[in-house]
């Protein structure tokens, strides 16, 4: 097949490795920038110019659409979709799984569990808010960040009324959500190919650090998942409209919690835990959708 890697990042060890896997398979490959594309809307034909030429047909895209540019991003991978070029990951789901708001208000009808989670604006309503969750210590989340970046822990009701004050003076808008304090400072990703769990692992914080992320210090190891974490991660990567994605759930005491559901996960923390070659995994995929189309049922 003919595939187009979508990227800003040639050189990452994740871009570098698809790239490579589709190569090693005999696929032609070529990453391109994704803010190089034009959109052209002037004609019938949906199409689409890069580096102001006409761009050749492929068969099939892998967006890796990184967070700042995920409204162009996305419009691009809309139109690779209205020209009917097999994407793994679609627009809409790659936009709704970034909003932590709109991702857990899709995922909440679907019966998949999660952390009590809740969502206001008014002064008057925040305590009433923490309380319903199960109150202090509380976890406030800015809906944008990512990394670990704006999750915070606070102690008590008033730390927690003083921080959403000041974040929402400068417009930020923040989740309150339950600390689940029985997963302390551990989470697991889990790969999600197709609907199957092709790899996971658990990501352990440094010190007395509650969040688990590698860019905040974690530790990562390998772990088999119980079948009950493998269907939550299939479903919910489903239900959010990717093929290819990093979902990451807390440890509950009555099993999964999904915090996220994310579309470009990176591969070099996992592939280095797990030994696995998850790369060949998702262009081995991508190469079987594309030979053996399936209804695609996708449309939310
Ligand atoms: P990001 O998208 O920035 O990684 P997350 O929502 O995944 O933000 O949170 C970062 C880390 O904080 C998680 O990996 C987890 O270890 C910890 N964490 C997040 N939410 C909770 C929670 N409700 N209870 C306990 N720990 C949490």
């Amino acid at each position: 097949m003919k595939l187009a890697i979508l990227s800003r990042a040639p050189r990452s060890y994740t871009t570098a490795r698809l790239r490579t896997a589709a190569f090693d398979r005999g696929h032609q490959v070529k990453v391109l920038n994704t803010l190089r594309f034009a959109i052209d809307l002037s004609t019938d034909e949906p199409d689409l110019q890069f580096r102001g030429r006409p761009l050749s047909h492929y068969d099939a895209i892998l967006p890796r659409i990184g967070n700042s540019v995920t409204y162009f991003g996305t419009a691009v991978v809309r139109q690779f979709e209205q020209m009917d070029v097999y994407t793994p990951n679609t627009a809409n789901g790659i936009a709704n799984s970034r909003d932590k708001l709109r991702a857990t208000q899709i995922l909440s009808r679907h019966n998949i569990g999660m952390p009590p989670t809740t969502f206001v604006r008014d002064r008057a309503d925040v305590i009433p808010a923490i309380e319903r969750v199960g109150g202090a210590p509380v976890v406030l989340k800015l809906l944008e960040g990512t990394q670990g970046i704006g999750v915070i822990l606070a102690p008590s009701l008033k730390v927690a009324e003083a921080i959403i004050e000041t974040l929402q003076s400068t417009r930020q808008n923040v989740l309150i959500q339950r600390f689940v304090s029985e997963s302390r400072g551990r989470d697991i990703r889990a790969l999600v190919v197709g609907d199957r769990v092709v790899a996971a692992m658990r990501r352990v914080a440094k010190g007395d650090e509650f969040r688990s992320n590698v860019h905040r210090g974690g530790s990562t190891e390998a772990v088999t998942l119980d079948p009950a974490y493998e269907e939550t991660a299939v479903r919910a990567a489903q239900i959010m409209g990717l093929r290819v994605a990093g979902v990451d759930m807390l440890e509950g005491q009555d099993g999964p919690l999904v915090m996220e559901v994310n579309s470009s996960p990176g591969l070099e923390g996992i592939e280095g835990a797990t030994k696995l070659d998850i790369a060949g995994a998702i262009i081995d995929f991508i190469d079987n959708q594309v030979a053996f189309p399936e209804i695609d049922v996708r449309q939310r």
